[in-house]
């Protein structure tokens, strides 16, 4: 599994790229709306490595509840695996927790899949898998 990209939940993208832009001098790739998810996204080049700002644009947007539960801060690290299925499968006969059952669709990649915090120290954790496959 490799690092792809951390998600960090924001209550607003503007006010944080002050930060991760002008004060640490990072680079924006670029700023996109995922209404499945009811987000918009801000992705910096962060030395190799993606760092995404999730702003909610709804109320009932999980990053929503996740702020006013815990604050703005590291939402999740996300991990990109080449065979989604069988990563699920690893981690589950490991004692994962997982919180999807089946991979879904992803915003960036093709498919998707939660691990739950609870089985990974408080850290939720994103598999993702690039390419579609069989
Ligand atoms: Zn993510």
């Amino acid at each position: 599994m490799k690092l792809e990209h951390i998600g960090i939940a924001v209550k607003d993208i503007e006010n944080q790229l002050r930060i991760w832009r002008d004060l640490l001098g990072f680079s924006l790739k670029m700023i996109s709306e995922t209404p499945e998810q009811k987000v918009r996204v801000a992705m910096l080049d962060v030395g190799g490595v993606t760092v995404e700002l999730l702003e909610p644009t709804s109320e009932d947007s999980t990053i929503h509840k996740f702020i006013e539960k815990r604050g703005e801060g590291l939402h999740h690290l996300s991990f990109e695996v080449e065979d989604i299925k069988k990563s699920m499968e690893d981690l589950k006969n490991r004692g994962a927790i997982l919180i999807d059952e089946i991979p879904r669709k992803g915003a960036h990649a093709a498919k998707i899949a939660f691990v739950h915090p609870r089985s990974t120290g408080g850290v939720l954790i994103e598999l993702s898998q690039r390419e579609e496959r069989d």
